[in-house]
């Protein structure tokens, strides 16, 4: 098999990080990869009339970044992921995955997929949907909670 150069792994904190990380982690040390983390805080700008607002800007929305850039650190501390590169991006979760892996020329997205929802009973909502646009390979690594 080639080995992978550029590993993303797709981080939301849920109690199934662990196990996704694990898979990452072996992956990245087998092919001596880079591997990099990215978690994104979903954001959707809109006020109660439901009317579009822009880019997030609130102090709330800096908080929110601040927080997750902490956790983020932590779980890489606590998953020994080493020297992972972090990042934390602001929008919708599919869409920043697939941005930064094109950003960093990932050959290898790692998700985790619960299989819960619909459509996506096989392999979850937002592995389905970063399946469909990757511009390279994508790992689902089959979860147990439902
Ligand atoms: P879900 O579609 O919510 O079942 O999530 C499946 C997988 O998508 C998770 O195990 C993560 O790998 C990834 N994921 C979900 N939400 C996020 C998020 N906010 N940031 C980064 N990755 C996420």
């Amino acid at each position: 098999m080639t080995p992978y150069n550029t590993i993303l792994l797709a981080v939301d904190f849920s109690a199934d990080a662990s196990l996704i990380a694990a898979r990452a982690r072996a992956l990245a040390h087998a092919s001596e990869a880079t591997l990099h983390l990215v978690h994104v805080v979903e954001t959707v700008p809109i006020d109660v009339a439901g009317e579009f607002l822009g880019s997030p800007q609130s102090d709330l929305h800096e908080e929110m970044m601040a927080t997750a850039r902490e956790r983020l650190r932590t779980y890489t501390h606590s998953e020994q992921l080493g020297h992972a590169q972090q990042h934390v991006a602001a929008g919708y979760t599919k869409q920043a995955i697939l941005e930064h892996a094109e950003a960093i020329g990932a050959d290898l997205i790692v998700v985790g997929s619960h299989g819960r929802h619909g459509l996506a009973l096989l392999l979850g909502s937002t592995a389905n949907a970063v399946l469909h646009g990757a511009p390279c390979d994508v790992l689902a690594v089959r979860l147990n909670n439902p």
